[in-house]
């Protein structure tokens, strides 16, 4: 007779596995279920590691928020390195427009309670020196956000599960599961089938085909985002830059230097490419080089190492979908990360131990608004 599991997980990601150490910790016995050969090895490794409670929806910045309070004292309250620099968030404004958007947005977000103001063009020169001072109107700046390693970040909170008492079976697609009276009463893989309490969905990118097994619609679809990351340097600025103007090809992109001195840089592809395609193209390099040396030309003279591709679980709203399923009372929703998965993960994976042990408080319900699973997906977050 197989163990009979309290939790069992679907996905081994920035998301499965900080989850699996907050229900392990809380006493809970769970297994996670990853068809890879190790945890992490699907978008949780693309990411570049920012983390910013800069956003516009009372839910994510406080699940943001509480992810800074983690991982900024991850160090010594746990002993592990994870890569934490508090080197802050900035969106710099080149138009009047632009300006009159941040500072809108900005006065939500303060009445939000984030750690947010605007800094002229001379203080702005002082944070990221150097930078194209030509039609700068001054620029947001969040001091509090940061970044971390997501690689440092993912193995520190494996380990920690497993010391925690967690399991993990890698290499075991999940391919369905058994349900009596609308509960699932065990997850069935290509290789074994795991008798459990409750259920948790937190797939990635798998998110739309797990729910399908257990008969529902999760409205979850891939897309691609390349990165790349140069040689390191000694650091020269200090908080990620997102440059908000659109371009043929291209919503934004944004960048930063990470603890080890490398600038790491992302672009959003507009319109969006759909799907899972892997491969990384010779137009995202280009394309972002041109952006970025023309925004800040002391960029020119790094070597970039590498590039890569990987996909955003996107929702079409930008929000994450995240509790319990309504058709079936024992399944939660930990998916459409979009492009915060990694900065959720630490905040979130407290809230879903909460949620399991069905001890939500009246902030959680409130933070869980706008990624009910069950909404109209009609909205849009303002910075997805
Ligand atoms: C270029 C790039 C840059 C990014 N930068 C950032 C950033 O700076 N900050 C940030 O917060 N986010 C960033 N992201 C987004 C972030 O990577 C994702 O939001 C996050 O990793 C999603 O977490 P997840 O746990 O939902 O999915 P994953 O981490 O992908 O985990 C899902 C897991 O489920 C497993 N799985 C799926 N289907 C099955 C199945 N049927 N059976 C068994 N296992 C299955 C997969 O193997 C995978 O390991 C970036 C993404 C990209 C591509």
């Amino acid at each position: 007779m197989n163990k009979t599991y309290d939790v069992v997980i679907t996905g081994a990601g920035s998301i499965g596995v900080l989850a699996a150490l907050a229900l392990a910790r809380a006493g809970l016995s769970v297994l996670v279920l990853d068809e890879r050969t190790a945890p992490g090895q699907l978008s949780n490794k693309k990411a570049i590691g920012g983390i910013r409670a800069t956003h516009s929806d009372f839910g994510k910045i406080r699940v943001c928020q509480r992810s800074i309070e983690i991982l900024s004292h991850w160090q010594e309250v746990e002993g592990d390195e994870i890569g934490w620099m508090s080197n802050g968030y900035s969106y710099p404004a080149y138009s009047a427009a632009d300006e009159k958007k941040l500072k809108d947005l900005m006065k939500v977000q303060q009445g939000l309670g984030l750690n947010i103001r605007w800094v002229s063009p001379q203080e702005y020169d002082r944070l990221v020196p150097g930078i194209n001072m030509e039609d700068l109107r001054g620029s947001t700046y969040s001091p509090e956000d940061g970044s971390a390693s997501p690689l440092l970040t993912l193995n520190s909170f494996y380990f920690k599960s497993v010391a925690a008492g967690a399991e993990y079976r890698f290499r075991e697609k999940v391919t369905g599961f058994r349900q009596t009276g609308g509960r699932i009463t065990a997850v069935v893989t290509d290789r074994g089938e795991y008798p459990c309490g409750q259920v948790i969905n937190a797939a990635g990118n798998g998110a739309r085909e797990i729910g399908r097994l257990a008969g529902l619609d999760v409205p979850v679809e891939p897309d691609n985002h390349e990165g790349a990351i140069t040689e390191p340097v000694k650091p020269f600025f200090g908080p990620m830059v997102v440059d908000i103007r659109p371009e043929p090809g291209s919503a934004n992109y944004y960048f930063y230097q990470n603890h080890e001195g490398q600038v790491v840089f992302c672009i959003t592809p507009e319109p969006p490419i759909l799907g899972v395609q892997p491969e990384s193209t010779s137009t995202f390099f280009p394309q972002v080089a041109r952006r970025m040396v023309k925004l800040y030309p002391r960029l020119a003279s790094l070597r970039v190492r590498r590039s890569w591709r990987g996909q955003y679980p996107n929702t079409p709203d930008g929000f994450p979908i995240v509790g319990r399923a309504e058709e079936v009372e024992n399944y939660l929703h930990a998916v459409g990360m979009c492009g915060q998965g990694f900065m959720m993960g630490a905040g979130l994976s407290e809230l879903l131990a909460r949620i399991v042990l069905r001890r939500e408080t009246a902030e959680d319900a409130r933070v869980l608004e706008s990624f009910r699973p069950h909404r109209q997906f009609s909205g849009v977050e303002a910075l997805k």
